[in-house]
């Protein structure tokens, strides 16, 4: 086995000390080789990352593999005071996972602090006081008893994205461990730091080893590997469609069932009768981590009767968002994560433009910060069904569309491939009613944004994913669900 156990490498990021090697069977673990992992708020580097290929991966796998029986034999409540500590570890050290995400994904410091590493912590309350009341009630066929359990379904691959590191992670993490399976968790390449972070706060709080393992490298290396692993029981994967597909190509080989959480272009309709002040704050509030949420309302369909007015709302509040580094708390908008996406959110940009879109905000580079900071941008005079408006951007760009009826709202609402959400802004009720219930999506919002309670199912239909996840959900996906069928005292077969 080529892999090395003993190559100290602690980087020191944001003043807080940050073990890069992986994390398999509760002690670290070095490569052969390793990756650069660089900030995004000015390109400097700020760790060697080690690189996990196959090896490491099966490595993590047998280690997850070995701990799984006695975690799945200890009992709900030793399994939740566990997940509470670890919560409470989180709690201890929001600052410094603050600090340290911020630098590793350019994302607002004050966002994490106050919103984003508060709903790790209670990820893991959440889903440890879940488990405690999860059940059915039995019921009875013929005098016999029907008792339903949830069985843990064993080693589970968990492979995230970049965009929300920790936050996502543990949304995976935690339901994965309450229900008594052991975890391989791979981060993205471009934000991997926090994941080690929650190693350690993991251990601390006694999670026994081998339970959490966390291994870092590329997505074709070490996350590959994991998907196609004949002893993985469960893959989870958020991220992005092409590498979706990738998954479950190598899940359909094993057969393993699959969770996926995916893009989406989702709409933000707004409507003649709307408050358009509020509109336009919900609107302007989807530039937000710089536009790099899944979940993102960036395609902006308005009434045509008020899109004139709706725009020079809009308009004025982006025009007054200040742009620079996440660390200042009068900072709206951050850099962007890596060159390449930059690259990739200026090729629609320019294409649209190009092809006779009209930028009422931004619509390129902010030449003044440099980087990879990109101005929010608000596009219009858009072509039906041009790539602008039918691709996922990932960034601050945002598009206006009008319509004229609610017929026209819903078609243009639903003419994308994706269906992660939907938000609606609208005075009258029952039409949100009877549209939110023609239009495609895991999610609709009236007259709000973004308000998300764990009990909720989440997820994408069409190409926003497979599966949903929160409250139940998480559980039925993370767990063999098991009908146990007893015969009434007394029972004999006869014949
Ligand atoms: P990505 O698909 O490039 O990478 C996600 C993860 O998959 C990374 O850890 C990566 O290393 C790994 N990976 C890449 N190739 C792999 C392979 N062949 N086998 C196994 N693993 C592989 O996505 P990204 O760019 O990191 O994230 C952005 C995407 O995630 C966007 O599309 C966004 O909408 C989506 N996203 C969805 C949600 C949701 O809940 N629906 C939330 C956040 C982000």
């Amino acid at each position: 086995m080529p892999v090395r156990h003993d190559r100290a490498a602690v980087a020191t990021v944001a003043g807080v000390a940050v073990d890069t090697r992986h994390w398999i069977g509760g002690r670290r673990v070095a490569s052969p080789g390793t990756f650069p992992d660089v900030s995004p708020i000015d390109g400097a580097p700020l760790a060697e990352v080690a690189r996990a290929g196959a090896d490491e991966a099966a490595l993590a796998v047998d280690a997850a593999l070995a701990a799984f029986p006695a975690w799945a034999a200890t009992g709900r409540e030793e399994r939740a005071r566990i997940l509470h500590a670890i919560a409470d570890g989180v709690d201890r050290r929001i600052d410094e996972l603050s600090a340290v995400e911020t630098a590793d994904n350019g994302a607002l410091l004050r966002s994490h602090r106050h919103g984003v590493m508060p709903r790790v912590a209670h990820n893991f309350r959440f889903f440890a006081d879940w488990l405690l009341t999860l059940g059915h009630d039995d019921f009875e066929t013929r005098g016999h008893t029907n008792h339903v359990s949830w069985d843990p379904a064993g080693v589970c691959a968990l492979i995230t994205p970049w965009n929300a590191p920790l936050m996502l992670a543990t949304w995976k993490v935690a339901p994965a461990l309450a229900a008594g399976n052991t975890v391989v968790l791979k981060p993205a390449e471009w934000s991997p730091l926090t994941a080690s972070l929650l190693a350690d706060i993991a251990a601390e709080a006694g999670l026994p080893a081998g339970v959490l393992n966390v291994v870092q490298g590329y997505g074709e290396e070490a996350g590959a590997a994991l998907a196609s692993d004949p002893q993985v029981a469960r893959i989870s994967f958020t991220g992005s469609v092409p590498t979706a597909r990738r998954i479950a190509a190598a899940a359909a080989v094993n057969l393993v069932p699959l969770s996926l959480e995916l893009g989406g272009r989702s709409p933000l309709l707004v409507f003649a009768d709307a408050d358009l002040d509020l509109a336009a704050d919900l609107a302007v509030g989807q530039y937000d981590n710089a536009g790099q949420v899944c979940l993102a309302a960036s395609r902006l369909l308005v009434e045509s009767s008020v899109a004139e007015e709706f725009t020079r709302r809009l308009a004025a509040k982006a025009a007054a968002l200040r742009q620079g580094d996440p660390r200042d708390d009068a900072t709206d908008i951050g850099p962007n994560i890596h060159p390449d996406h930059v690259a990739r959110i200026d090729g629609f940009v320019r294409r649209a433009l190009d092809a006779g879109a009209r930028a009422i905000v931004g619509g390129g580079p902010n030449t003044e910060l440099g980087g990879l900071y990109y101005r929010p941008t608000l596009l219009t005079d858009i072509e039906p069904g041009a790539e602008i408006v039918t691709e996922e951007i990932f960034g601050p760009v945002l598009t206006l569309q009008t319509f004229d009826t609610d017929e026209q709202a819903v078609e243009l609402a639903n003419s994308t491939r994706f269906g992660l959400a939907a938000t609606l802004v609208t005075g009258d009720r029952e039409r949100a009613r009877r549209v939110g219930g023609q239009l495609v999506a895991g999610t609709v919002w009236v007259n709000c944004f973004f308000v998300r309670d764990l009990r909720a199912p989440f997820g994408g239909s069409r190409q926003s994913g497979i599966g949903r996840e929160g409250g139940t959900w998480s559980f039925d996906f993370y767990c063999d669900v098991k009908n146990t069928v007893t015969a009434p005292k007394g029972w004999q077969h006869h014949g």
